[in-house]
């Protein structure tokens, strides 16, 4: 199996069940819920989705703390040796990583809803789907209907 899938496979396994972190998110107005998120799975893809963005975030306030050049000391630059090349290459790989965990989590939600539901959200005709405190999937307008 590839570097990639052993770690996703395994930072999933790592987390516990009462290491799932709820989205938090009270319902907004234009907010239609269609469903619960049930899968323990999907939650922790979101769980481990919000950790990378926060070690992202983390990462990318030391990167812009550091000098530009590290080996500005006279030598030439090396991104073998600049400590903030090698920063700067771990922060590329988490937020791909993040990227792409943000993704598996909204394909996995999406998965999660009917046929019924989507023609609902057609309907609607909904700006997205969302997730709510409690899990719960809404799909969402971004602008109110001011008669509703
Ligand atoms: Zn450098």
């Amino acid at each position: 199996m590839s570097e990639f899938l052993n770690w996703l496979l395994e930072e999933l396994g790592k987390i516990s069940e009462d290491e799932i972190v709820d989205p938090n998110q009270p319902l907004k107005s234009g907010d239609r819920v269609v469903g619960t998120l049930e899968s323990l799975q999907v939650k922790k893809i979101y769980t481990q989705r919000g950790r990378l963005m926060r070690e992202a975030t983390e990462l990318n306030l030391n990167l812009q703390e550091m000098a530009p050049d590290v080996n500005a000391d006279g030598g030439d630059h090396d991104p073998a040796t600049c400590k903030r090349c090698k920063l700067r290459r771990e922060l590329d790989s988490l937020s791909e990583k993040a990227i792409f965990l943000d993704k598996l989590f909204w394909i996995s939600v999406r998965s999660e809803l009917s046929e019924e539901n989507q023609i609902e959200g057609e309907r609607m005709e909904a700006d997205g789907v969302g997730i709510r405190s409690g899990w719960q999937i809404v799909f969402f307008k971004l602008k109110e209907s001011s008669l509703l």
